[in-house]
C-alpha cells in the first residue's frame, strides 16, 4: 500500500519510522512518503496562510500550495490516483469500519491541515479537477490543533490490518470493534499475583483448559464491558427484552413485512425437515395482511424492531375454545422467556365465555412442546390421529 502525507511539520510523521509500521515500511510493505507543504510555495517566508475572507479569527491555509502539492503527487503517478483523506473535526468520524475500508485501497493521500483549515477551494480542485475521492475524516469530537496526530493515528489503525503488518494475523480478529463488541478483559503470568496489598487471581475459567467454557466467559465479558463502557454500541440482541414490560401491540398492516420476514425465519427448519407441504412460510404479503382480519394478532418490538408475534381466535364450530397460534420467536431471541411471555398474553386476550385453550405444533417439536408443557397445556387425547406431523395441545381456563 501506498501512503503520502502532505504536512508543514513533516517531523511531525516521524513516529511512523517507528514499532509495527515502521517495520512494515522497511519490510516494503507499506511506502510511506512525505511531503513538506512549504516546498510548494515560491516567496522568501514559504507562506503556506493568509487571513480569511469574511473577517474572524485565525488563518487559513492558501490553496495554491495545495495545489501544486497535490499535482506533484497526482503527476508522478505512473498508474492509478490516491483517495485524498482531509482530517477535519467536521468530517466522517474515523472507526474500525473506515479503518477496514480504507485498508483495501492501494494509494491513499493525507492532506494535513493547520490553523483554521484549508481553502475550500482546494477540496473542489481536488474532486473536480483532479477526480479525486474526497473524504474528510475526524477522529473525534474534539479539536486538535492540526491533521498531523489525525494521521498518525489513521495510518496505524489502517496500516496494522494490511496483510503481513501484524505477524499474527489471529490477533486482529478479536479485537475491539471488529464485530461491533470491546474486548474482553486479559491476563498473563503470573495466575496469582501480589500487588503488596492484596492478592489477585486470574479468573479460574481461563486456567481450566475448557476452551467452550473461556470462549463463553470471553464472550459474556465483552458483552458485560461494552454495556457499561459504550451502552451505544450494543444491540438489542444482546442485552435481551425485559419480560415485564413487553411492547406488545396488536399488529397493524405496516407490521406485515416484517410478519413475513419473521414467519420465514421461524419455519425454515419445520417446513424442511417436517411438513414440507405447509403453506405457512410460503405466503404471500396479501395472505398476511388478510390474516389480520381473520385473527388477532400481536407484535413484540425491542428497540423498534420486531422480535415476536402470536395470533389467536376463536375456534371456528368451537366457540368455547380459544386458539393460539402462530407463536413466534425470532432465532437470537428464542430461549430468552419471550415466547411464554407471549403466550401468556395470548391466553389474558381470550374473551371471558372461553373455558379452553387450544394450539398445535409439529410433532417432532420436541422444545416447544417442553415449553407448552411447563406453560400448562396437555396433549390432546386422539390428536396424533388427526395430524400427519403435528400434535393438538389444551389447557383448561383457570
Ligand atoms: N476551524 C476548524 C473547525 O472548527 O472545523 C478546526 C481547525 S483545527 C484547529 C486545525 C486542523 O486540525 C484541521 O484542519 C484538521 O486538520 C485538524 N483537526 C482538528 N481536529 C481534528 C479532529 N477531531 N479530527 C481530525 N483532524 C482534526
Amino acid at each position: 500500500m501506498r501512503i503520502d502525507i502532505i504536512s508543514i511539520f513533516p517531523e511531525y510523521l516521524g513516529a511512523l519510522d517507528i514499532s509495527l509500521i515502521g517495520k512494515a515500511r522497511r519490510d516494503g510493505l507499506l511506502d510511506i512518503g512525505v511531503h513538506d507543504l512549504r516546498d510548494f510555495t515560491h516567496d522568501r517566508h514559504r507562506t503556506v496562510d493568509d487571513t480569511p475572507f469574511g473577517g474572524g479569527a485565525g488563518m487559513v491555509m492558501k490553496p495554491q500550495p495545495w495545489k501544486e502539492a497535490l499535482d506533484s503527487l497526482v503527476g508522478r503517478a505512473d498508474s492509478g490516483r490516491p483517495r485524498l483523506i482531509v482530517p477535519g473535526p467536521s468530517g466522517r468520524r474515523f472507526d474500525q469500519q473506515l479503518a477496514r475500508e480504507l485498508a483495501q485501497e492501494p494509494w491513499l493521500a493525507f492532506a494535513c491541515g493547520r490553523y483554521e483549515g484549508i481553502d475550500e477551494r482546494v477540496y473542489e480542485y481536488a474532486a473536480g479537477t483532479l477526480g479525486l475521492t474526497v473524504d474528510v475524516v475526524s477522529l473525534g469530537d474534539y479539536v486538535l490543533n492540526g491533521g498531523e496526530v489525525a494521521v498518525l493515528a489513521m495510518v496505524e489503525a489502517i496500516g496494522r490490518l494490511v496483510p503481513g503488518v501484524v505477524g499474527n494475523p489471529e490477533s486482529l480478529v478479536e479485537e475491539s470493534h471488529e464485530d461491533g463488541l470491546l474486548e474482553y478483559p486479559v491476563y498473563t503470568k503470573p495466575a496469582v499475583w501480589d500487588d503488596g496489598t492484596v492478592v489477585r487471581e486470574v479468573p479460574p475459567v481461563l486456567l481450566s483448559g475448557n476452551h467452550a467454557a473461556i470462549a463463553q466467559w470471553r464472550h459474556e465479558q465483552r458483552v458485560r464491558r461494552t454495556a457499561e463502557r459504550r451502552p451505544d454500541l450494543v444491540h438489542p440482541s444482546l442485552t435481551g427484552v425485559d419480560l415485564d414490560d413487553l411492547d406488545v401491540r396488536a399488529a397493524t398492516p405496516a407490521d406485515v413485512p416484517e410478519l413475513l420476514v419473521l414467519t420465514r425465519a421461524c419455519w425454515l427448519e419445520e417446513v424442511a425437515e417436517v411438513a414440507p407441504r405447509w403453506r405457512g412460510p410460503n405466503e404471500s404479503l396479501a395472505e398476511h395482511t388478510a390474516a389480520l382480519t381473520e385473527w388477532q394478532t400481536w407484535v413484540v418490538r425491542s428497540h423498534g424492531r420486531l422480535i415476536a408475534s402470536v395470533r389467536a381466535r376463536r375456534k371456528p364450530g368451537e366457540p368455547h375454545r380459544w386458539w393460539i397460534a402462530r407463536l413466534m420467536v425470532a432465532p437470537d431471541q428464542q430461549g430468552t422467556g419471550l415466547g411464554r411471555a407471549l403466550l401468556a398474553h395470548a391466553e389474558a386476550q381470550a374473551p371471558a365465555d372461553i373455558t379452553e385453550f387450544w394450539l398445535n405444533t409439529g410433532r417432532w417439536r420436541a422444545a416447544n412442546q417442553r415449553m407448552y408443557k411447563k406453560a400448562g397445556y396437555r396433549l390432546l387425547p386422539g390428536s396424533s390421529e388427526v395430524h400427519e406431523v403435528a400434535v393438538d395441545l389444551v389447557k383448561p381456563r383457570r
